[in-house]
């Protein structure tokens, strides 16, 4: 028999996502960035959380410059792109590329001589990208005498940061850079710090800022543990509760064994949803009234379990939600910030509250 298409299939693992959290930590960077004015990477589809609902949000808050990292993902947003508001393709422009770029309106982020040469004759809008000494992608200084920037329409002459979570040197050393590079090549607009160089103060924040993982609620320095909000909390329901004998092992490999008689809770998440083998043993998860309920043993592909002692009342279907304050998780599972909010996966519901 066909299954009947009109039976709804209750998803039970969800992303519940918070517009407020999202337009807040906007606002706060946007205030953080002085005189300059915040933008928002979007790449990696708004970093897994949805592109096309972050700029929905973002755009209304009045953030008027969107970052992606290729011309798929500036494809997928462009109907939702205001006419005032400005796309920028990360990644730049390949011969392949072409035929889309000229049609679009987004921008390239020229990266090379030879991206430079090949747009010059569209006579359409880019950006410019410099290697201030990250070297991953932009034009060394010295070549920047190889172009006449005339015969392009700049908007944004960019660089990027390689360390600004860290308070090292290369910072110094790349706005110098990029200060130099300034004397030879001009645009609209001027822009260095993405989300943790906006904490390095005035001097790097020139025209705009480009920060990305401080929106979803990624915390790189400490000067952001204040004015950012956690934005991403996954959810996910019970499928079935179990009562522990001492000396009862959980799990692939038997990663724990239980040192008195608890109940613990199977729960329908695992490393397939992008809550990766790193939590196995040291995640966290909450019920509703916030009890702690630790993560015992190896996380599985679809399955997690945990320590239910604190809040024995849980029954089948009952929602938990994971401890995923980024920076916490993050220690928690070694994981990089970046990695826990791009890795969720695709089985979640998202919905936006
Ligand atoms: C990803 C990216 C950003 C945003 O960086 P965050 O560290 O997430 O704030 C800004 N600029 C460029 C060029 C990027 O690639």
């Amino acid at each position: 028999m066909m299954s009947d298409e009109t039976i709804k299939i209750p998803a039970n693992v969800r992303l519940r996502l918070d517009s407020n959290a999202l337009t807040a930590n906007w606002r706060n960077l946007d205030v953080m960035s002085g005189s300059a004015s915040a933008g928002a990477a979007i790449k990696a589809n708004g970093y897994g959380v949805g592109a096309i609902e972050v700029v929905e949000r973002l755009q209304s808050a009045g953030c008027r410059d969107f970052y992606v990292a290729n011309w798929q993902e500036a494809k997928e947003i462009e109907a939702y792109i205001d006419s005032d508001s400005s796309v920028s393709v990360l990644n730049g422009v390949s011969i392949a590329d072409m035929p889309f770029a000229r049609a679009s309106r987004a921008k390239p982020v020229l990266n090379s001589i030879e991206q430079v040469l090949r747009w010059q004759e569209t006579g359409l809008p880019c950006d410019v990208m410099i290697n201030s000494g990250m070297n991953r992608l932009g034009i060394d200084v010295p070549h920047l005498a190889q172009f006449d920037g005339n015969l392009l329409d700049i908007d944004i002459v960019m660089s990027h940061l390689a360390s600004a979570d860290e308070d090292v040197q290369q910072n110094a050393d790349q706005l110098e850079q990029f200060v130099e590079a300034l004397k030879h090549v001009s645009g609209k607009r001027t822009s260095l710090s993405n989300s943790a160089g906006i904490a390095l103060g005035d001097a790097y924040h020139f025209d705009c800022t480009r920060p990305g993982i401080s929106l979803y609620g990624g915390k790189q320095r400490p000067e952001f543990s204040e004015p950012i909000k956690q934005v991403v909390f996954p959810e996910t329901q019970i499928l079935q509760i179990r009562q522990l004998k001492a000396g009862d092992k959980v799990g692939y490999n038997a990663k724990y064994v239980a040192d008195r008689d608890h109940p613990i809770a199977i729960l329908a998440m695992g490393y397939a949803d992008g809550y990766l083998r790193g939590f196995s043993n040291t995640g966290l998860f909450f019920d509703d009234g916030q009890k702690e309920l630790p993560v015992l043993g190896r996380v599985s592909m679809d399955l997690i379990a945990i320590d239910i002692t604190a809040a024995p009342h849980l029954e089948e279907s009952a929602w938990v939600s994971a401890q995923y304050d980024l920076p916490i998780a993050s220690r928690q599972s070694g994981l990089s910030q970046y990695e826990l909010i791009t890795g969720l996966g695709s089985r979640y519901a998202r919905h936006w509250v």
